[in-house]
């Protein structure tokens, strides 16, 4: 097999600690940023997501909060810039602050550039400022409505002003907050517009995000889903949307909305092949790497981590890894097709 650790673009080599190579894949894409899910847990059950009745993994299956934090430096050394926490709900999981603190030495040494989250919001008034004191400057919170009996609706259990509370605290904390909302077709599409209103009045960016076929569910996703290209054709008679040069590296293209000033994202990996400038790889809580969202092979670096104490084999593991990140995914959304992708996004980490 190729050893791609040897390979070091001058381009992002320049301004990178003199260490170990970074980790380059087979289509020259730098993998710079980690997504890690601590949990497949959660405190709700959004109905695009889970299933009512979800068949949780044993806890005993999971990566331990240390061995989470020895993953983490190992990819950290080999240049990972920027982690997302991510779940499941990640702020459900015990001892949580704890992986936070350990992680947050990486920000005070500048090896990380960002540690960061995504979370449904539900335990922000608890956590907002010992996760702002320890560096973590921006969140995203997932939210899809602002009416509580939707919302309660789509989450089949949620207190929406819980969430509203949790925002504010970040937000009081002095993180920057974006909204992520998944648009769907009969229970948000309408309320779209008075939602970017609502986060951009209030200095949040927002992003809309397309259904992804991930994971049995008991609706048919066909029916929940709503082309992001339609939402914003609806969009454009309300707004007038200017397309911003940013790239995150990720699925997302954003706009400008000229009348509130704020930032709109666009995540449309079923209209819009996003994965040519893909720099990120995605850990599970139970240590597999999924080179892609969307395709099934992964690395057991579990196995790997509880056969050795040596984190060079590790981190070889890791770099073995990478050279088997696929070009792209291949997702597709049609009626009475089992999902895509078996796993729940809740597993990978969304
Ligand atoms: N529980 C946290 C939250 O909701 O933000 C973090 C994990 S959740 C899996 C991450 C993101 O994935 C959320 O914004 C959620 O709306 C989105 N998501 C979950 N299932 C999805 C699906 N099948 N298609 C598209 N987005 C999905
Ligand atoms: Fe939980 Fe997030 Fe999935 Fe909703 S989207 S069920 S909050 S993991």
């Amino acid at each position: 097999m190729r050893d791609d650790s040897s390979l070091t673009p001058q381009s992002f080599a320049a301004g990178m600690p003199s260490g170990p190579a970074p980790l380059i894949d087979p289509f020259q894409r730098a993998i710079s940023y980690l997504r890690i899910s601590v949990t497949d847990r959660c405190d709700l059950r959004c109905a695009y997501c889970m299933s009512e009745h979800m068949q949780f993994l044993p806890k005993r299956d999971l990566l331990t909060l240390e061995e989470l934090d020895r993953l983490c430096g190992v990819f950290i050394a080999r240049g990972v810039r920027k982690l997302r926490i991510t779940g499941g709900e990640p702020l459900v999981r015990r001892d949580i602050m704890h992986l936070f603190r350990r992680l947050s030495r990486h920000l005070d040494s500048g090896a990380l550039e960002e540690l960061t989250l995504t979370t449904n919001g539900t335990q922000l008034t608890r956590y907002a400022d010992e996760l702002a004191s320890l560096g973590v400057r921006r969140i995203n919170v997932s939210l899809d409505t602002l009416d509580p009996d939707k919302f309660r609706d789509i989450t089949r259990r949620g207190d929406l002003k819980v969430v509203l509370d949790g925002i504010a605290a970040a937000r009081a904390a002095g993180m920057k907050v974006k909204i992520n909302a998944v648009a769907l077709r009969d229970l948000n599409a309408d309320e779209i517009p008075d939602m970017i209103a609502w986060a951009h009045g209030l200095g949040m960016d927002m992003t809309l995000i397309e259904v992804m076929p991930l994971g049995e569910i008991e609706a048919d996703r066909t029916d929940q889903f709503l082309p992001l290209s339609v939402a914003r054709q609806r969009l454009e008679s309300r707004y007038t949307l200017t397309p911003l040069p940013d790239r995150t590296g990720g699925p997302a293209r954003y706009v400008r909305v000229e009348e509130t000033g704020g930032k709109l994202g666009f995540i449309t990996p079923l209209t819009h092949n996003f994965c040519e400038s893909c720099n990120r790889v995605r850990l599970t809580c139970t240590g597999q790497l999924y080179m892609c969202l969307g395709q099934e092979d992964s690395a057991d670096l579990r196995g790997v981590m509880r056969a050795s104490p040596d984190d060079a084999v590790l981190a070889a593991a890791v770099v073995e890894a990478i050279t088997r990140k696929p070009k792209g995914h291949d997702f597709v959304i049609e009626r009475q097709r089992p999902a895509a992708v078996p796993r729940h996004m809740s597993v990978t980490g969304g």
